[in-house]
């Protein structure tokens, strides 16, 4: 699945959920989220996102995997 990183934090552009097909990005209070179960890797978000926030999982650098968790994070608590 895609992945949204740091530079979305108090971004929230929202350019990635209009172009999402599945309506799986998902509005935190400070960034926002891909369901990863939802996300259908298409990859739409990733050029639509105009501080490049949106990376394919496996992508994503070293110091980027903390979003990884804390997106796994968000999507058990909500
Ligand atoms: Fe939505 Fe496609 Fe981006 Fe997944 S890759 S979050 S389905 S736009």
């Amino acid at each position: 699945a895609y992945v949204i990183l740091g530079t979305c934090i108090d971004t929230m552009d929202r350019s990635c959920v209009e172009v999402c097909p599945v309506d799986c990005i998902y509005e935190g209070e400070r960034k926002l989220y891909v369901q990863p179960e939802e996300c259908v890797d298409c990859g739409a978000c990733e050029p639509a996102c105009p501080v490049e926030a949106i990376k394919y999982s496996d992508d994503v650098p070293e110091d980027g995997r903390e979003f990884i968790a804390d997106n796994a994070r968000f999507f058990t608590e909500t």
